[in-house]
């Protein structure tokens, strides 16, 4: 890797923990050249790109989102079924399962489990290696979009709070995202401190999921009033400044080889991608002047929902396994 591309990449993790995103200093010699015929273009020309741009945008289609949500929906399904039909294939809730007999036990859970009894805990650590491998090959926070229950439940509100947002009777309370690091180490201290997972009480992951499994409990009301906050105060909050399991999974998509691939060349700069992105930080490369190269990966914080490749009008966002062809 160059050292434009090395410092991106610190970059991109040091904006996945909070810090704000800002313009680089270092560019390519291809995206300098790229950037400066961008600039030659007159306004008039670009505008007409632009507006080239949303018009082929209404005729794409939702693929990637149709894919995920019938992905999450089946996994979440799996569970219920297997416990309904007491069959052996998903046991258990997505905090520690057993898929065909391979013992699956989520990230930020087993650490929880681990710092709450503060030793190395043998058991944990075979399931938790294979849930490991999984998520870097398949690409770390893609366990948000394609298998959290709340990933869904909260992407439902969000519209409702766009529509909202759009009649002018909400608006979105921004927060600063290196609370999402506080809490972690919040969650972390509290494990440490009181030998409890407390985060696992308020995770509206587990409790989603073994709601579905189990039946509701009280606890779901605990989700809705998140879901509430989301709709009526701050747009996809909880995933977006406090959710510790999301920022797990972030850490593990740094070395992940599935990612969103960002094309300079193509790019009309409209920002339809930053409209639908749960953490539009990181597509900060596609603002006009930003890209350190004529392609850039897409960081780690990205949770592989596939929402601005199916926005992007030109295709200049693609989904890429590294070192392979590009998946679509
Ligand atoms: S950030 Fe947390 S709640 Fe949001 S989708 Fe990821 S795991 Fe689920
Ligand atoms: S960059 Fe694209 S794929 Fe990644 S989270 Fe944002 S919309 Fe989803």
């Amino acid at each position: 890797m160059s050292s434009v591309h090395n410092k991106r990449f610190v970059d991109q993790i040091m904006v996945m923990f909070g810090r704000e995103t800002k313009k680089p200093e270092q560019f390519t010699e291809k995206a300098i050249q790229v950037h400066q015929l961008k600039r030659m273009t007159n306004k008039e020309a670009f505008l007409n790109a632009s507006k080239e741009a949303h018009r082929l945008q209404q005729l794409k289609s939702q693929k990637w989102r149709n894919r995920r949500w019938a992905t999450l929906i089946f996994a979440n399904l799996l569970f219920v079924i297997s416990f309904a039909l007491d069959i052996q294939i998903l046991e258990g809730a997505l905090t520690a399962s057993r898929f065909v007999g391979f013992h699956l036990i989520d990230l930020n859970s087993a650490l929880q489990v681990m710092l709450a009894h503060k030793h190395i805990i043998n058991n944990l650590l075979i399931g938790t290696g294979t849930v490991l491998l999984l998520w870097v090959l398949l690409g770390g926070r893609t366990f948000c979009s394609w298998i959290c229950p709340y990933h869904l439940l909260a992407e439902w509100a969000e519209k409702l709070h766009l529509y909202l947002a759009k009649k002018k009777l909400v608006t979105d309370q921004v927060m600063d995202r290196r609370l999402r690091t506080v809490f972690w180490v919040i969650f972390a201290l509290l494990a440490i401190a009181t030998g409890y997972t407390v985060y696992e009480a308020i995770s509206p992951t587990g409790i989603l999921s073994r709601a579905l499994i189990y039946g509701p409990g009280l606890a779901v009301l605990w989700v809705l009033a998140l879901l509430f906050f989301e709709v009526f105060f701050s747009r996809r909050a909880w995933c977006r400044y406090a959710c510790p399991i999301g920022l797990t999974y972030g850490v593990v998509g740094i070395i992940s080889p599935v990612r969103v691939k960002y094309k300079l060349e193509s790019c009309f700069h409209e920002g339809d991608c930053r409209k639908v992105c749960l953490v539009p930080h990181v597509l900060d490369t596609v603002i006009k002047g930003r890209a350190v190269d004529t392609e850039v990966a897409i960081g780690p914080d990205c949770t592989r929902c596939g929402l601005c490749v199916d926005a992007c009008p030109t295709g200049s966002l693609t989904f890429e396994v590294k070192g392979l062809s590009k998946l679509m």
